[in-house]
């Protein structure tokens, strides 16, 4: 018993949670919908009231100008009503069309708000997929919280406007004159038999049928499966991995799964569970309601019979009564539904409140024109998240301002985390980093980020004008957006493009957008990071877009124009850095060698050394 309580408790508790999580991200939703579902269940039971009254005038007085009154009043209020209902339904269609992409944004705004760290997790991406799969397989979680509101309001406002209709049904008494032996129907007695036929027809029905639903929730587990048909679909509309889908026939594997073996196929475990308990539970619901709305229909025509009421009063009851039934479906299914929404709710809000651990604190970094920024790394260490292997082990460094800095090492060696470590992307295991001789964790998280321009390895450019890509803004600076392209060595490209800086990149959004190649879009990434005009920049390994020989004029280049700001290269290819004030050699996370391009080559023993000759024999094959 304590246990079902609570249950309860922890449905409602987490219904209301959500209803506020969905209010939050469109304030109004609610208003709205429980405005339609107030209008649209109330409209049936005031075309039953009218429709009994004229009938009853019709078997009754026949007076025409009563009649004539009750149909003008009819025909006003059924247009009424009617342009009433659209509008609201309008007005709801527009918010519920929406609700597939509300909800994505509250999963993506909780996404961009997490701690970088807990976005890269194994278990924390394992929750999102989870919700998704639920959503996609029956709505469970925010999609039916949504649901269950609307239901639960249907269910109230058709209980108010049966109640009006119907009060007349127990107080109209029947004669003892015309009653005959039907008098006994008088017996307050009745009025209880009719209430628990009503309530049963109520409860029991929609409960068979709750019950029914309840075998979905055992399907939770399984619908992992889900991320194969999901991958089927998907990998087919994204033109960039068609190839390799053809290439392997990855198809066949993923649509194996999705005809012969996952939750949902003929045969498979939900049609079963469909055919056999779940089918009978949903019959025997049927079977109740009908039986019991059968003697509640035989109480009113006995009454009418005895000459309680008109036969436009039994209309009046029984429409009164179905539609009731109807409205009282949707009030248990919704009570049921907030029980079974548990799991997908707990699936929801253990995703949703992932708190942020990362401290942030609340110095700011002063804005220095001079970009006298002085960064230090004191002995740093780092294993990522899930993993038990050091990335960066006991790392020491010092950057000159306005200096350049390579960081070169083979792949593996814990270039990219140390970048990442130095844009706080994540912090540091053991050690500290320091930003003028200040541990970074006490500055303001943004304005320290705000010091980094940082050109990544998998950089992303968005399906949106040029220029915007280029300011990260809607609005931005014409002339400096030209001047970071130009500056990036993308001036002749751009004087091809028909609409200059509005040319929307890539084809998904505009028929006149401009699909580009990786060196191409390399250099937008760079004139990106130049607009954005920060005291560090730092460019990441080309690798997938760019031959050596590419790679080494984009680094070239981009001394060039890196001008007074610290810039930090990273490559494997030790060509392409050459000519830094610095190179620091990374080798299983460790820094095993600084100095130089040419100090660094005296050391025939060194890391460099090797690297360099293993290298630089292949450049000089291929020359
Ligand atoms: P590099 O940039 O020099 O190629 P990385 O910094 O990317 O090297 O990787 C350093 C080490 O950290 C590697 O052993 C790599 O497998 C590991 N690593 C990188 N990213 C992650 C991650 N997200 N989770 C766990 N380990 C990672």
């Amino acid at each position: 018993m304590k246990k079902n309580e609570n249950t309860w408790k922890e449905g409602f508790h987490l219904q209301m949670r959500g209803v506020k999580l969905l209010n939050e991200f469109c304030s109004g939703r609610f208003k709205v919908l429980i405005l339609k579902q107030a209008v649209e269940t109330a409209a049936p039971y005031v075309g039953i009231y009218l429709s009994a009254l004229i009938i009853n005038e019709l078997a009754g007085l026949r007076r025409p100008e009563e009649l004539w009154r009750l149909v003008l009043i009819s025909l006003t209020s059924a247009a009424a009503i009617g342009i009433l209902t659209t509008l609201v339904r309008h007005w709801d269609e527009y918010h519920r069309d929406r609700r597939f992409e509300r909800i994505t944004n509250i999963f993506a705004d909780k996404l961009l708000s997490m701690d970088y760290a807990d976005t890269d997790s194994a278990e924390h991406r394992a929750k999102l997929n989870q919700i998704k799969e639920n959503r996609n397989w029956n709505m469970w979680g925010l999609e039916i919280t949504e649901l269950i509101t609307e239901h639960f309001f249907a269910g109230l406002f058709g209980i108010i406007s049966a109640a009006v209709l119907t009060v007349s049904l127990f107080t109209c008494q029947i004669p003892a004159e015309t009653g005959g032996k039907l008098i006994f129907l008088n017996n307050p007695l009745f009025v209880v038999v009719i209430i628990g036929a009503l309530t049963l027809t109520a409860f029991l029905g929609p409960a068979c049928k709750n019950r029914a639903n309840a075998y979905f929730t055992k399907f939770t587990e399984e619908t992992k499966f889900g991320n194969r048909i999901g991958f089927f679909s998907f990998v087919a509309e994204d033109s960039k991995k068609a190839a390799d889908v053809r290439m392997y026939n990855q198809q066949k594997i993923t649509r194996h799964y999705l005809e012969y073996d996952n939750t949902f196929y003929p045969g498979g475990p939900v049609a079963k569970c469909a055919a056999g308990p779940m089918g009978l539970w949903q019959a025997l619901g049927s079977a109740i309601s009908a039986v019991l709305t059968g003697l509640i229909y035989l109480f009113v025509c006995l009454k009418a019979w005895g000459g309680a009421f008109g036969v436009g009063s039994v209309t009046q009851y029984v429409g009164a009564v179905t539609a009731l039934s109807a409205n009282l479906g949707s009030l248990i299914w919704a009570f049921g539904n907030i029980k079974n929404n548990i799991p997908f709710m707990k699936n929801v809000f253990e995703f949703m409140d992932v708190p942020n651990k990362m401290y942030k604190g609340s110095l700011t970094t002063e804005k220095r024109s001079d970009r006298q920024y002085d960064v230090e790394f004191k002995d740093v260490s780092f294993k990522y998240p899930d993993s038990e292997l050091w990335a960066l082990r006991h790392v020491n460094m010092r950057f000159k301002v306005g200096s350049r800095l390579a960081v070169v090492g083979e792949n593996g060696s814990g270039k990219t985390t140390f970048i990442k470590l130095l844009c706080r992307l994540y912090d540091p295991t053991e050690g500290e980093i320091l930003l003028n001789g200040i541990d970074i964790r006490k500055y303001k998280y943004d304005d320290y980020m705000s010091i980094f321009s940082v050109v990544f390895q998998d950089f992303k450019l968005v399906s949106q004008p040029l220029g915007n890509n280029v300011a990260g803004a809607m609005d931005y600076d014409r002339d400096r957006v030209l001047k970071a392209l130009n500056d990036a060595g993308f001036g002749e490209r751009l004087k091809s493009l028909p609409k200059g800086l509005d040319t929307c990149l890539y084809k998904e959004f505009s028929k006149d957008g401009v699909d580009l190649s990786g060196g191409e879009a390399q250099k937008i990434a760079i004139a990106r990071a130049l607009y954005k005009d920060a005291a560090f920049i730092i460019l990441d390994e080309p690798t997938a877009a760019l031959d050596p020989i590419a790679e080494a004029e984009i680094y070239s280049k981009f001394n060039e124009i890196s001008g007074d700001r610290t810039a930090i290269y990273i490559s494997h290819r030790l060509s392409s850095c050459k000519f830094c004030d610095e190179i620091a050699v990374f080798d299983k996370g460790s820094v095993v060698q600084k100095g130089s391009h040419s100090e660094l080559l005296k050391d025939e023993n060194g890391k460099y050394f090797a690297l360099w000759n293993a290298q630089a024999q292949y450049y000089t094959e291929k020359k």
